[in-house]
């Protein structure tokens, strides 16, 4: 299976209204092609954590900080960016195509099913169709969101009282953004955007479907 993730020119002067995605992304075998999320074409900031050692495992998964997502999700993040710029927001990312082999690193690491899917089921990460990201300010200040990003912590969880009001106010303005944009939430996890009932709608992949493997 050869997929190919390009970069791709999604046409954002045109609005929301006129958002489309025109390019044809099946390739000479058929396969979809993952969309590299990068600037200018999406103006987010990313720092992808799992090729760092500043996430839970403590050292880096990925040997390249990659950020590639399933053209219905790029669609959707598009719409998200463009709604977010409106109130003078931007995104950073923290993670979105997840390779299948790195879900197994971190479920070896952290079998729990409440903050990682089993690699057996598939992690919607792994389909390309999530995304973990939070609001930053224009000075590129992340928003105040109760917790930090990957806290596995039930102060995570969307609806708890325990955070404070600013905190409780931007986890809600990035609900609102992402819901609107056609995303659905995860309960334990402010963070953790996916399509609606991804399973079964999308394949699991390989970090093999990347022209440049993003594996350590
Ligand atoms: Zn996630």
């Amino acid at each position: 299976m050869s997929i190919k993730a390009v970069a791709i020119d999604v046409g954002r002067d045109k609005g929301l209204a006129g958002y489309s995605l025109t390019q044809t992304f099946a390739t000479d075998d058929g396969h979809m092609t993952l969309v590299e999320i990068a600037p200018p074409a999406f103006d987010v900031d990313i720092f992808i954590a799992y090729a760092t050692d500043q996430n839970f495992t403590g050292k880096p998964v990925y040997g390249r900080p990659g950020c590639y997502l399933h053209p219905d999700a790029a669609e959707c993040l598009g719409k998200a960016i463009d709604l977010a710029r409106s109130m003078g927001l931007r995104f950073k990312v923290f993670d979105a195509f997840r390779p299948s082999e790195a879900q197994w690193v971190l479920w070896n690491h952290t079998p729990d099913p409440e903050f990682l899917a089993d690699p057996r089921r598939g992690s919607p990460h792994s389909m390309g169709v999530a995304v973990d990201l939070t609001l930053i300010d224009s000075a590129g200040t992340e928003l105040d969101m109760g917790t930090a990003f990957d806290a596995f912590t039930p102060r995570s969880h969307h609806g708890v009282l325990d955070i404070s009001a600013e905190a409780q106010r931007n986890r809600a303005i990035l609900l609102g953004l992402m819901t609107a944009a056609g995303w659905d939430f995860y309960r334990n996890e402010w963070w953790h955007y996916q399509l609606f009932s991804p399973r079964g709608r999308y394949e699991v992949l390989s970090d093999k479907v990347l022209a440049q493997p993003m594996m350590a």
